[in-house]
């Protein structure tokens, strides 16, 4: 059997933050030490036709899920806490819940901070490789000293049944166009990264009846650019996907493939398919993500249930339909509460929950009359789809509804951005009641 990189034989006498040290390279290792992942990149600059990064259910446990977004300082600050009360944490990563290098400010940010303060803590980077190359320098600069690249296919026709499209140069690409430069990518990104020793594993997804018959090529070609392991990724599908009601490979499915692909790459069996937020020992599958920290936080923001709605000639905030406080992504029909956002030196501040009438009681026109009366204070209402009927009644009593679907944070700051510059969008604009 070829033995996982870096297993020794010797793991019990293995120290924190020596290279072997990390859980998920070393299946050895994940007895004593544990991971977490900071949840600071929301983006990302292609589309998995598997993926959903909308729900963000704290039951939920699957990559691209997270219970909240936190800005590289408080990343850092959560680390310091987890750290207290999870001493064995060895490796800090950044996963998600989008692509780290779709949010290179934030990932790199967050990179230096922890480097700063723990100087030997092993970090790690898990990315699809499209944007990694402008990095590479700086991430071996900062020690990191492990990296996942996420290649589901090397071949055009495959791949072009697995990825919607890719961003790059702020240009989408679709079809063979995106594909082709998505793998030319990968293969800089695998290479860039070796040659610099940076230990890169690839993560495939498999996808039945996609990509499964597929895998061999893929290990061996990635073998042969650089990669030291292979952890073969049996697809969750998620709602609302392309990919949703294609079935979870079988236990044998994934055991011959990984059995093929062993030929070529030490495979990692011992994958749980964290979350973006997950922290804790890989043994422990009870490690909590970040659901704790986003309840602790919602009850120091200032928010107040009871607030009271002022009465002025000034509408001034912002009403939000989500289902989780972290995208934009209900439709109003289905908003059972709305979360009220006030702009305050620069910055979105939530200071209400606001339970709805209408999502229970249907959706006539004196529903949305109420509901015009409950945010009379904003000027604004963002939700992921509405009718024509509330439309039209929120607009005469000046409010005015986008349909959007996104993080909060990105398009409030956008609002806020617009703002700033004086932008005359009708939705941007304030009104008075
Ligand atoms: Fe989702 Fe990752 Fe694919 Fe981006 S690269 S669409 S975050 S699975
Ligand atoms: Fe490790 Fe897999 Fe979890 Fe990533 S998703 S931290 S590789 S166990």
């Amino acid at each position: 059997m070829i033995q996982l990189p870096y297993s020794t034989g010797k793991e019990n006498t293995l120290t924190k933050w020596e290279s072997g040290a990390h859980p998920c390279f070393n299946a050895h290792a994940r007895e004593r030490f544990a991971r977490i992942h900071l949840p600071v990149a929301p983006k990302c600059n292609i589309q998995c036709k598997f993926c959903n990064r909308k729900f963000s259910c704290v039951n939920e446990s699957r990559p691209g899920v997270t219970a909240r977004l936190l800005s590289p300082r408080e990343a850092l600050d959560h680390l310091d806490k987890c750290i207290q009360s999870t001493p064995a944490i060895s490796v800090v990563g950044i996963a998600g819940p989008g692509d780290p290098f779709a949010n290179p400010l934030e990932t790199m940010e967050t990179l230096r901070l922890v480097r700063k303060k723990y100087p030997g803590m092993l970090l790690c980077v898990s990315s699809n490789g499209l944007n990694i190359l402008p990095f590479v320098d700086e991430l071996r600069a900062l020690k990191v000293s492990h990296a996942t690249i996420t290649v589901n296919a090397v071949d055009p026709i495959i791949g072009s049944l697995i990825y919607e499209w890719i961003t790059v140069n702020n240009q989408q690409q679709q079809g063979y166009d995106a594909v082709y430069t998505l793998w030319d990518y990968q293969q800089l990104a695998i290479q860039a990264l070796s040659f610099r020793g940076i230990t890169v594993k690839v993560n495939t997804v498999l996808i039945p009846g996609i990509n499964d018959s597929h895998i061999e090529v893929i290990a061996k070609t990635v073998a042969d650019l650089g990669a030291s392991l292979h952890n073969v990724i049996p697809l969750i599908p998620a709602k609302e996907t392309a990919f949703e009601s294609i079935p979870s490979p079988s236990a044998t499915l994934i055991k011959n493939v990984r059995t093929v692909a062993k030929r070529y790459l030490p495979q990692m069996e011992h994958c749980n398919r964290c979350r973006a937020d997950a922290v804790g020992m890989l043994t422990n599958t009870e490690s909590r993500p970040l659901e704790f920290i986003a309840q602790s936080q919602q009850n120091t923001l200032t928010h107040d249930p009871k607030v009271s709605i002022p009465v002025t000639s000034r509408k001034t905030r912002i009403a939000v339909a989500s289902q989780e406080g972290l995208f934009i992504n209900l439709h109003l029909g289905q908003a059972e509460s709305l979360r009220i956002y006030d702009i305050k030196n620069s910055k979105p501040v939530l200071v209400d929950i606001r339970k709805t009438a209408h999502a229970n009681a249907g959706c006539g026109k004196k529903n949305w009359h109420e509901l015009a009366h409950l945010i009379r204070d904003c000027y604004l209402l963002l939700v992921s789809g509405a009718g024509p009927l509330p439309i039209d009644i929120l607009d005469t009593k000046g409010i005015k509804v986008k349909i959007i679907e996104d993080e909060i944070t990105t398009v409030l700051s956008q609002i806020i951005t617009a703002n700033t510059a004086q932008c005359d969008k009708l939705y941007f604009q304030s009104a008075t009641i």
